[in-house]
């Protein structure tokens, strides 16, 4: 037992390298986090993949609290009716439960990113708890979809000083909105729409839900809000590109063959006593 624990740790400690989880060095997330388009950089045309000189003004769409079985493919539709990508703020443990979902976003071309583990205000975390939950959801992450993600909404938006040093740390950027549709409030779809449509300027970041609670009129605030800014002659940007795993299969078929809650948990604890 103690053999093959040993074993079992040195194995995630390559996992964890080859994945870059860890601190940056194993090249895999390079470039990455210039892709992210910072709310107080709004001109920004986001470099990378995504047309430099592109001169129409740029917003993101963003969704929090999926992957949902129901709405988060519904949303999905929506965006592939007008050909849009959006980004995907995931929780872990609904990672957890629909995987498919997961993959579908992105399967679908949209950027999938870390919303913590079980939505847990993370400004009341010690380092260790932190660490703990961001690495559990980047292992769900990893099992579900195969990628990375590079930035971290906190939840409820709770950030502070600590928390951004520690996700840096774990090469995670804290991306939070301008704009709000507040459609976890009983605000009507028509609301959802207007708030957004009137708030929007170049650069803004929208914050969305696609799980969390019943979002029928998110998808339908979604089908108003998305021709409005077209007719704007808005185009829609990624934010926070996925880290995608430039080893696999080989380093998923390894993750893969380990139990979900066994050495990549257990490693991770000990890195951080
Ligand atoms: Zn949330």
């Amino acid at each position: 037992m103690i053999g093959s624990g040993n074993i079992l740790a040195a194995g995630a400690v390559a996992l964890v390298a080859l994945l870059g989880v860890g601190p940056p060095g194993g090249g895999v997330s390079a470039g990455f986090h210039a892709d992210r388009v910072p709310v107080s950089h709004p001109e920004d045309p986001a470099p990378g993949p995504d047309p430099v000189e592109n001169p129409r003004p740029v917003v993101y769409l963003t969704f929090d609290d999926g992957p949902h079985p129901v709405y988060t493919p519904q949303v999905l539709e929506v965006l592939a009716s007008h050909e849009v990508k959006a980004t995907f703020f995931v929780v872990g443990d609904m990672v957890r439960r629909w995987p498919e979902a997961a993959r579908q976003i992105v399967e679908e071309g949209h950027s999938i990113q870390s919303h913590a583990w079980n939505h847990d205000t993370l400004t009341a975390f010690s380092r260790k708890e932190f660490i703990r939950d961001m690495n559990r959801t980047q292992t769900e992450l990893l099992y579900a979809t195969k990628t990375q993600a590079t930035c971290l909404r906190p939840p409820y938006g709770a950030t502070s000083s600590r928390v951004e040093k520690w996700a840096n740390e774990l090469g995670l950027t804290v991306e939070l909105w301008d704009v709000s549709g507040s459609d976890w409030t009983d605000i009507s779809a028509g609301g959802i729409a207007r708030r957004v449509i009137r708030r929007v300027a170049p650069g803004s970041v929208v914050l969305l839900h696609d799980g969390g609670g019943p979002r029928s009129r998110t998808v339908s605030a979604l089908e108003v809000i998305i021709p409005a800014l077209l007719e704007e002659d808005y185009r829609f940007g990624l934010l926070c590109r996925p880290n995608p795993l430039s080893v696999e299969p080989a380093v998923c078929a390894f993750a893969l063959a380990w139990p979900r809650v066994g050495t990549c948990d257990r490693y991770w604890q000990q890195e951080v006593q």
